[in-house]
């Protein structure tokens, strides 16, 4: 049995059933990572060996008739920016290609209370800055779906390696869309929590105020058991919300009768491919068609959150980064004095795109700018959250696309600013805080279109439910990629 192709409910059934064991089930994963990595190249490090030494650790378990936890045999890929103890953890960056870290992540801690096993840890775009996944200092991971095309980013490998069964889940980390927009590149479902829902504490973080961390998975009702895992207050996240979370699994319900559904005008027409804005307008059709009421409404500042975000994002990111000095942190490259060691340090640790976001962020908080960039982004900020505060006055959700395109070629999007460009429809959901879901569409050009569902603060039940329903009443929603292209 093509074991790598379930998802975690299948398999969690078929565990329980004892009609397979963890460890082939582990092994029939590596297998499929063996058949198809060289061409994909999701992973930056593999752990085959603790994870079959785990496989079996917990078969002996299961075998004694021991309680085992909610993923319990279940294989995943973490995304490199997740710390994880005794395993290398690089940001896909030289500045930490040596980085080993002491101390697991809170998800990391609890993905191992509910026995999961990972797998290994997947490449992105370095320090997570970027949309295609071009930016890892190591190399490009490819779309499954198109090898010719990136798989989006910055969490690109996570996205790769669930869409290419080389895992059943992966956790990945968003910051202004890179979980939503490569799961829509790759045609599967990713979830960006409401900020504060997933501890951040062991993410190494980019922007502290935009960070959250959520999962990748091949369909709704998975995303929904992997969030009863990775939620939850932690005291060594002082931004982490002390309340108690529902039980996903509970909104896992095929009915949307009377839901009001809000299409924000600001996120259709120019800038948008008229494949995907088609594609996406047939979805609401199909809600429709199901009993949502799906009206249009307005987010005015949308236009501003793009240029807001581009200041915020790299201000937090130049203090964020400062640690890495060769001395505290990172890479170091020796010279005669420490002034020079700490230049040389940073000059050879950083990739290109880092570099120009330390460079954005010192300027923007540099005393004489600090008024008129930094704090006048703040009040931008703010004001894209009132859009949507408005907009859930009078709506359950909010609709719209996660791209302006499907996934595209290597090097397209060579200048930054069009590479930005990719993020327009999901960064104000970061400013405001929201949850946001990415679902899988159907295909334009053979390659997957995502739709993304925005959600009031801590509504991520309505999301899986809209998302739920849409998977039960069509066939756009469980794509499968065929390795194609030349993967040159
Ligand atoms: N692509 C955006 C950026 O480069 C978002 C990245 C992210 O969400 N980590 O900043």
């Amino acid at each position: 049995m093509d074991l790598h192709k379930l998802t975690i409910h299948e398999l969690r059934e078929l565990l329980a059933n004892k009609e397979i064991s963890v460890l082939e089930l582990t092994e029939d994963v590596f297998k499929r990572i063996d058949d198809v990595e060289d061409k994909v190249k999701s992973f930056l490090t593999l752990t085959k060996e603790q994870a079959l030494a785990r496989a079996k650790d917990i078969d002996e378990k299961l075998a004694k008739g021991e309680k085992l936890g909610a993923l319990a045999g279940i294989p995943v890929g973490i995304k490199d920016n997740i710390c994880t103890e005794g395993v290398r953890t690089t940001c896909a960056s030289k500045m930490l290609a040596n980085f080993t870290p002491p101390y697991n992540a809170t998800v990391m801690k609890k993905l191992e209370s509910a026995d999961a096993i990972m797998v290994g840890k997947t490449n992105m775009d370095e320090f997570a800055m970027g949309s295609s996944t071009e930016n890892s200092a190591f190399f490009p991971t490819r779309n499954p779906w198109n090898l010719d095309r990136v798989p989006g980013g910055s969490s690109g490998g996570s996205a790769a390696s669930v869409a290419s069964d080389e895992v059943i889940f992966a956790l990945g980390s968003d910051t202004g869309g890179s979980i939503r927009q490569p799961a829509a590149f790759c045609g599967v479902v990713g979830l960006k929590p409401t900020y504060g829902t997933v501890s951040r504490y062991g993410l190494i973080a980019f922007a502290s105020s935009l960070d959250q961390i959520g999962p990748f998975t091949k369909d709704v009702t998975d995303c929904a058991l992997v969030m009863n895992v990775i939620t939850g207050h932690d005291d060594f996240d002082s931004t982490s919300v002390p309340m108690d979370h529902p039980d996903y699994t509970k909104f896992l319900i095929n009915d949307i009768k009377g839901m009001r559904i809000g299409i924000p005008k600001e996120y259709f027409g120019e800038g948008i491919d008229p494949g995907v804005e088609a594609k996406i307008k047939e979805a609401i059709a199909k809600l429709e068609e199901l009993g949502a009421i799906a009206e249009e409404c307005s987010l005015p500042h949308t236009e501003y959150a793009m240029p807001a975000y581009y200041i915020i994002a790299p201000a937090e990111a130049s203090s964020n980064l400062a640690r890495y000095d060769g001395v505290r942190y990172g890479l170091r490259v020796e010279a005669e004095d420490v002034l020079t060691m700490f230049n040389r340090s940073r000059a050879q640790g950083f990739g290109t795109e880092v570099k120009r976001r330390i460079m954005l962020g010192t300027y923007a908080l540099s005393s004489g700018y600090y008024d008129a960039y930094y704090l006048k982004a703040l009040k931008v900020r703010n004001l894209v959250k009132q859009d949507f505060d408005r907009a859930f006055e009078k709506f359950d959700c909010l609709l719209t696309p996660i791209a302006p395109s499907v996934a595209f070629e290597f090097r397209s999007k060579a200048d930054p600013l069009s590479m930005y460009k990719q993020d327009v429809c999901t960064i104000p959901i970061n400013l405001a805080g929201l949850p946001a879901l990415s679902l899988p569409y159907g295909l334009v050009d053979g390659m997957p279109v995502g739709l993304q569902l925005i959600g009031k603060p801590f509504d991520e039940g309505t999301l899986l439910r809209v998302a739920y329903t849409l998977e039960q009443n069509t066939d756009e929603t469980r794509l499968k990629p065929v390795l194609g292209g030349s993967g040159r």
